[in-house]
């Protein structure tokens, strides 16, 4: 597939020669080459879009979120299409690539209801004969930068909340996967946006930079790894521009001796090897409560030892790659330094080679036990299919030990007490909470939290926190006299101070 730019409506070819490989990490084929673009790319799309802004803010608010109905219509009917592009390009499987793309269509769903959600506010008689009104506007040109770990779901966080409160709109794809998006942009082109509404520049650091810098865009969102995290919202902000910014995690579970073990066993396995591991809610550091850690131990080992790995697409594959060979040999080199720290490893995926795709990038599901609290293995993030088990023998510590984590993208407690689970849900530092829950991710009428170093800013994607970032507030004082009133109005002002004037509304005086 040639990865093309679409500007203006328009597909184009970037500026550059110079192009990265896209590896299916199941197959190890190169499958695409991404070109990293220039600011030039930039240049054209910023322009584009502050061009159509103009007359794209003018749609009716209830006309535009046509367009985005049958944009959501048309992605569900391509929907296989657009998964099977997710399994080659990122590793995730079938119904794992299937699932990413169903919360993309709530939040179009979600975002159809910009009409109602937009709505403003208005107070009569602030003084006599005086009204105030808050009305939401679009910002301008907004833009989303995005990671390889979900192709087709997260600019779709942002994406149809921007369009559908009148901003026009630029995605910069993962250089890693970029073939899911220039297939959604094919079905952007039919639903007929008018010309340089939305627009895609593919590249990587220049092709961010120049968004960053960029005076026409007004709005970046971002989500990635912490330390680009930092980077975007501080250089954003520098640029004077509305920024958030999604960073990485190290998600905790507590795991309570009154838990459904069995029940707690097959749902953190899940979480932690789920998409390899490569979720950003995926649990990765598993911390059992007094008498719970052998029987748990024991299960999630052998739920660890018996996962199907594999290439995405076959039948009952639970597993797929990690993204590529950087990827698997920094996640080895972690197992190996958690050993090093003191660790053992009853399931070890080192190694690991899959019958038909040797020059796939697998990491077997991995589990390392007795890990150490303050240890390297336990801060890291790791992003792949491997958990850590530390213990603890009360419930204060446990909470303890969650809390004093870099992060705070997701914290869960599994058990069967609701004084315990209202008491993690009260304490725990992290923006996404879930009891007995594994991957707690926030359906699209809700905010995909993140506290500490999981997220900078202050609006998160999707649902009202989305309309929020999308939208600035006017707000307007209005005093609408009769004409007669008018006239002896402006001849009292005539004999007025303007302080005097300046406070009348204040004053009640008409
Ligand atoms: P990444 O930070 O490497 O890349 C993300 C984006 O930033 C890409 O588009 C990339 O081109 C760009 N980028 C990379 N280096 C850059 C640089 N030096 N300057 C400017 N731009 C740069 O992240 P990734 O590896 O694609 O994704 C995995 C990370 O994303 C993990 O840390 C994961 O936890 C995190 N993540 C977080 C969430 C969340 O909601 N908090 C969701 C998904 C993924």
């Amino acid at each position: 597939m040639e990865i093309l730019n679409y500007i203006n409506g328009e597909w184009v070819k970037p500026t550059v020669n110079e192009y990265f490989d896209v590896i299916n990490p199941a197959t190890g084929d190169i499958i695409a080459k991404t070109p990293f673009g220039t600011k030039a790319d930039v240049e054209a799309a910023a322009k584009a879009a502050s061009e159509a802004y103009t007359s794209w803010r003018r749609v009716p608010v209830n006309d535009r979120v046509q367009y985005l109905f049958k944009l959501r219509n048309l992605m569900r009917e391509n929907g296989d299409e657009i998964a099977k592009l997710i399994t080659n390009e990122a590793g995730k499987t079938f119904e794992e690539a299937k699932a990413e793309m169903v919360r993309a269509y709530e939040n179009i769903e979600v975002a159809c209801g910009m009409p109602h959600l937009s709505k403003g506010e208005f107070v009569e008689d602030i003084a006599p004969g005086i009204d105030e009104i808050m009305i939401r506007q679009p910002v301008g040109v907004c833009a989303t930068i995005a990671p390889f770990n979900f192709p087709g779901m997260i600019v779709f966080w942002y994406l149809p909340y921007a369009l559908a409160a009148g901003n026009t709109y630029i995605v910069k794809p993962s250089e890693k996967v970029p073939m899911t998006m220039q297939f959604i942009f094919k079905l952007i082109e039919q639903v007929g946006f008018p010309k340089g509404v939305v627009n895609m520049v593919n590249g990587a650091k220049d092709t961010v930079d120049g968004i960053l810098e960029h005076p026409a865009i007004r709005a970046i969102t971002f989500v990635g790894s912490t330390n680009i995290a930092k980077y975007i919202y501080s250089t954003a902000a520098f640029h004077g521009k509305r920024v958030q910014a999604q960073g990485g995690a190290k998600n905790p579970v507590i795991i309570l001796p009154d838990a459904d073990m069995e029940m707690a066993t097959k749902i953190i396995a899940d979480s932690a090897f789920g998409c390899a591991g490569q979720r950003c809610l995926a649990v990765s550091l598993a911390v059992t409560v007094a008498e719970s850690k052998n029987e748990f131990t024991e299960l999630i080992c052998d739920a660890a030892a018996s996962r199907t790995v594999g290439y995405g697409l076959d039948a009952g594959i639970q597993m797929g790659p990690v993204i590529n060979t950087a990827s698997q040999q920094r996640v080895e080199q972690l197992i190996a330094l958690g050993a090093k720290e003191g660790a053992g490893v009853p399931v070890d995926g080192r190694g690991t080679v899959v019958k038909g795709y040797e020059r796939g990038t697998f990491v077997r599901p991995t589990i390392l036990s007795d890990v150490k609290a303050g240890s390297e293995i336990a801060r890291t993030e790791i992003f792949g299919p491997v958990l850590s088990l530390m213990h603890v023998n009360t419930i204060d510590e446990a909470i303890q030990l969650v809390n004093s984590g870099q992060y705070g993208n997701q914290a869960s407690l599994f058990t069967s007490s609701g004084n315990a689970a209202r008491r993690f849900r009260y304490e725990a530092d992290a923006g996404n909470i879930g009891i007995n829950i594994g991957v707690a991710a926030p359906m699209a009428f809700f905010p995909f939290s993140g506290w500490k170093d999981s997220f900078f800013g202050d609006m998160h994607g999707q649902g009202m926190d989305a309309v929020e970032f999308f939208t600035q507030k006017k707000v307007v004082v209005e005093r609408w006299p009769k004409e007669q009133d008018f006239k002896s109005f402006t001849i009292a002002r005539r004999c007025s101070s303007p302080s005097r004037e300046r406070d009348a509304p204040r004053n009640g005086i008409t």
